[in-house]
């Protein structure tokens, strides 16, 4: 549980030194229950006001690094388990296997094809994180060229799913790459004992939560410090289930010796391996290892996380502004839509797929779609007729007609009384606007004169 501030104060000097920079002992507490101050800052602290500060400082769930650089993947450290409590910080990282076994030119295309799960979606890039490697030869040279092949051609981390034999082979080629060693049970102390000397993270895996924390304690013991705890489910309902459990141990009881990022193998037979992932995106997996290389399959999974995972404090959100949609005119459609970037970019893409050269207003409300726009009072009559004034489109057409989104019809009447532009309603939903687009008489965009 988190000291209060109170708790902080009994175990500081009570000097009141203000060597800390604050005024007495008690407003430092209060610093440090806030998270403002550490207690480093205070130079008589006791060593045991040291250890349990840092200790009740320490996230509930640790992180894990796996990759470097750009391509780093970070898993756990998260420290709510609801969204809406504060915010999740990493999303759950999705690996796609490979086995070492493929004929060259099968193992290289498919590499290419991992390299090519990666979409553009609102704005952002939305990819597939690492590339598994699945030992099936059971030969270690050959295993450890394909881990070597395998970063080369992606530059994604790699978790390495081999027995210990391979597993070392494949240390020494792609040890720098911070690879996720992932041996079978029958091998996890000598591989965590492998993971500690070269100081890389380990996938402990065992058949439930009992048998897991034996693994892990038994990992520990080995020395391996990173670890990512593998309940080995059977079924979609299973995984949910352990994930969400030890998610619950973490944050809620700080049983620190369960509370590890979680991985699960979703390939190798595993049934309804995309209903599993979708189950643990939403619910606490941290890292998913999937067979299929199917755009088809990855992109709704993709799509989903990146749902799951924007901040809803800070909704992603476009520039306002006046936006060309295919090189417009001075008497071309003005539309206007939210700074909600889902919105923009869909009506971007209606009002594009229409060929109808427009201006496309965006209005800057804090991200929200428009609906949300309307209900919180960011998107109404004023700050719409504010935006046709201010944002130079007066200038860029000669007519006076607004095109607004069809579920804020009523807002017209007070548009054009405010603005003195003509209103037309458009379509309630976007994917309606080529088709009203067409439609539109050219009449309906005449210039005004005076
Ligand atoms: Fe109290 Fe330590 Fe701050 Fe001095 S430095 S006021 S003892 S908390």
């Amino acid at each position: 549980m988190a000291l209060t501030a109170i708790d902080i104060y009994k175990l500081l000097p009570k000097t009141n030194c203000k060597e800390c920079g604050q005024s007495t002992c008690l407003a430092f507490a209060m610093q440090i229950a806030a998270g403002k101050a550490s207690i480093d800052l205070c130079p008589t602290a006791s060593e045991e006001a040291k250890e349990k500060l840092s200790a009740a400082a320490a996230p509930p769930l640790p992180k894990v690094t796996i990759g470097t650089g750009e391509s780093e993947v970070v898993l756990g450290d998260e420290t709510v388990l609801f969204r809406h409590e504060k915010t999740f910080y990493h999303p759950t990282a999705i690996a796609v296997s490979i086995r070492d076994d493929a004929p060259d030119e099968e193992f290289a295309s498919r590499l290419a094809a991992i390299r090519r799960l990666s979409f553009e979606r609102v704005g952002q890039r939305i990819s597939v994180d690492l590339v598994a490697l699945r030992c099936a030869s059971g030969d270690a040279g050959r295993y450890a060229r394909a881990a070597a092949a395998a970063l080369d051609a992606t530059g994604l981390p790699l978790v390495l799913l081999a027995p210990a034999g391979p597993l070392a082979a494949a240390v020494e080629s792609v040890a720098l790459s911070r690879p996720l060693l992932a041996p079978p049970p029958e091998d996890l102390v000598r591989t965590a004992k492998l993971a500690a000397e070269r100081k890389l993270p380990l996938r402990v895996r065992a058949r439930g939560i009992e048998e897991l924390s034996a693994a892990l304690a038994d990992s520990r013991a080995a020395g391996a410090a990173a670890l990512v705890a593998d309940p080995s489910p059977e079924t979609a309902r299973e995984a949910v289930s352990f994930a969400t459990n030890l998610r619950r141990l973490a944050i809620l009881g700080r049983v620190r010796d369960l509370a590890y990022p979680s991985a699960f193998d979703l390939g190798g037979g595993f049934p309804d391996p995309f209903l599993a992932a979708a189950l643990l995106v939403a619910k606490y997996g941290s890292l998913l290892v999937l067979d299929s290389a199917d755009p088809a399959d990855l992109l709704p999974l993709l799509t989903l996380r990146q749902n799951l995972f924007t901040d809803p404090q800070r909704p992603i959100q476009v520039e306002p502004g006046v936006y060309p949609i295919g090189g417009p005119s001075e008497s071309s459609p003005v539309i206007i839509t939210t700074n909600f970037s889902l919105t923009y970019f869909t009506v971007r893409g209606d009002a594009e797929a229409a060929k109808v050269p427009a201006h496309l207003l965006i209005a800057d409300v804090d991200g929200m779609s428009v609906l949300t726009a309307w209900a919180a009072g960011k998107f109404t009559g004023e700050s719409i007729s504010k935006m046709l004034a201010e944002c130079g489109i007066g200038e860029k057409v000669s007519h006076r007609t607004l095109i607004l989104p069809g579920m804020v019809a009523r807002l017209s009447g007070r548009i054009e009384e405010l603005s003195g532009w003509r209103v037309l309603v458009g379509p309630q939903e976007s994917s309606a606007l080529p088709s009203y687009l067409r439609r539109l008489p050219p009449a309906a965009f005449l210039p005004v004169h005076g």
